[in-house]
């Protein structure tokens, strides 16, 4: 059956796309800046049995939009941005891609870690303005650092695997963990108050739930030592953002490299930009040449499972319940 399917993002690459047209279905592409009002009209003109999403706002209004709508994905695994509870409440599976792109993020958070601690964006600028000075340069070594891992999922276990080799002590916070799947050098602190107070490097790998928003606020951040930093390539909410700014001007804390913003895209005037102990980038921790093809890839498979009355891979699905009642129900 030829089915129709709304891309809500022109980030979609191209092997998605002709796995698409392979199984004679159709796409319709939306714009990354498309607001969700018009995300919503979108939705509503095109009539797609399934939906592919990126980081826009999928609110209750674009989910009622189309009537034919049975398929839910986001390329990647952060849903936050996606109204699970409406989609469920109208039978929609919800789906992610979590095999496509931890491993790009684990690295992209390795790299924003060892570019904060070596000052490279600062020393890449200043040599190149013909800069030559090195009595000033104060470097620091990941190496006997210990980090601080919160929530040790794909991503904070393999970011785990990826700084050992490094000799860093690794102490580990997510409430939820099968304490059986630990690794020997990884010791689990589940006091977060603790866990804060002996890092030198704290990094966010948990999902945005209403638990885990602005979990680091002006408390946590008190609690951190004033040579630590914080590395955030989860989800901008998860810190209070005016907090940390008050933490880095006075030097609470040593500095942060984030990669994700309590607003996205962030006001160009946001004052963490005008910060010397920041590194930045936009919210392409998840993003690799070989992620992107997979995400949209492995997207496309979820939605066309599911559209075909299939059973999608258990780890893909957000809200597993409302596959049971589709599949009683035949879709
Ligand atoms: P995952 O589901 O495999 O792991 C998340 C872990 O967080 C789980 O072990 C869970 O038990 C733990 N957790 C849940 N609540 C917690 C809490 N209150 N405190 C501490 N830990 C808690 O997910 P993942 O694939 O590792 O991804 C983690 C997050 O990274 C995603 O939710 C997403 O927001 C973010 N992400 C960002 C990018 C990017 O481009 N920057 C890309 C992918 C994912």
């Amino acid at each position: 059956m030829s089915y129709r399917i709304f891309i809500a993002s022109s980030l979609i690459s191209k092997e998605a796309l002709e796995l698409i047209l392979k199984n004679n279905c159709t796409y319709e592409i939306g714009d990354a800046n498309d607001t969700p009002e018009e995300t919503v009209k979108k939705l509503g003109k095109f009539q797609p049995h399934a939906l592919i999403v990126n980081i826009q706002e999928i609110t209750r209004e674009a989910l009622l939009a189309s009537s034919s709508l049975k398929a839910i994905t986001k390329q990647g695994v952060g849903y936050d941005n996606i109204d699970i509870n409406t989609a469920s409440e109208l039978g929609i599976p919800v789906m992610i891609t979590p095999f496509a792109n931890f491993e790009s993020v684990a690295e992209h958070t390795l790299a924003l870690m060892l570019a904060l601690l070596r000052k490279i964006p600062h020393q890449d600028i200043f040599t190149k303005n013909g800069g030559w000075d090195q009595k000033d340069y104060t470097g620091y070594e990941l190496f006997n650092k210990t980090l601080a891992i919160i929530g040790f999922g794909r991503i904070g276990r393999r970011l785990s695997e990826l700084a050992a080799p490094f000799r860093t002590n690794i102490i580990v916070y997510d409430p939820y963990l099968n304490s059986e799947k630990i690794p020997d050098n990884i010791t689990v602190l589940n006091d977060l108050n603790k866990l804060l107070a002996k890092a030198d490097i704290v990094s966010l790998h948990c999902p945005l739930t209403s638990e885990t928003k602005r979990m680091i606020g002006e408390n946590e951040l008190s609690i951190m030592n004033n040579y630590s930093w914080i590395i955030n390539t989860a989800r901008g909410a998860l810190i209070n953002e005016s907090h940390l700014i008050t933490a880095l001007r006075n030097n609470k804390i040593a500095g942060a490299a984030l990669d994700t913003f309590e607003k996205e895209p962030p006001d160009a005037d946001n004052p963490l930009f005008k910060l010397n102990n920041v590194i930045v980038s936009n919210h392409i921790g998840g993003l690799s040449v070989n992620s992107f093809r997979n995400m949209g890839i492995s997207a496309v498979e979820n939605v066309l499972t599911v559209l075909e009355g299939e059973m999608p891979d258990a780890a893909c699905i957000v809200n597993p319940e409302v596959l049971n009642k589709s599949k009683k129900n035949n879709i």
